[in-house]
């Protein structure tokens, strides 16, 4: 079950901020392409084709922040490039990217337990292991090299 515009909407409200039309279409983007990567600036791009929304990249990370605040969005860095955006209601996961080619894949966070559990045990860290992506070659990069 994935989270829709409307929760957004409501969330944004409860924290006390305007909606505006420029609002209402973020959420709507972002609900309405949750599988995606999206950055700021592709959301944005997206929110321009709404009708009768009239935003800024400010008023699009703002309005970010607050849906993450809300615990509603989360954010993750592929690679040099921008965060890119997903709702918190998609499994959590890991990226790998790769370093050549920018291609990423996803893995289950799940799958990571054990590392992790052993990186707490040595360092007594509690990780966020997907807020950053896990660079690398993909096949067809890698396979160049042999
Ligand atoms: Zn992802
Ligand atoms: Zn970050
Ligand atoms: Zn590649």
């Amino acid at each position: 079950m994935h989270i829709d515009s409307e929760t957004l909407i409501n969330a944004l409200r409860d924290q006390g901020l305007r909606i505006t039309n420029a609002r209402r279409a973020v959420c709507s983007v972002v609900a309405r392409r949750h599988s995606e990567h999206l950055t700021a600036a592709s959301i944005l791009d997206e929110v321009k084709g709404e009708p009768g929304a009239r935003a800024d990249q400010s008023t699009v990370y703002r309005t970010l922040d607050a849906l993450e605040e809300a615990g509603l969005l989360v954010h993750s860095h592929l690679g040099h490039g921008a965060a890119v955006y997903h709702l918190a209601s998609e499994a959590a996961h890991q990226h790998v990217v790769c370093s050549r080619c920018g291609t990423t894949a996803a893995v289950p966070a799940a799958g990571l337990s054990e590392w992790l559990n052993d990186l707490q045990e040595r360092t007594g860290f509690t990780v966020d292991p997907t807020h950053f992506a896990v660079t690398g070659l993909c096949p067809d990069c890698g396979a160049g090299d042999a």
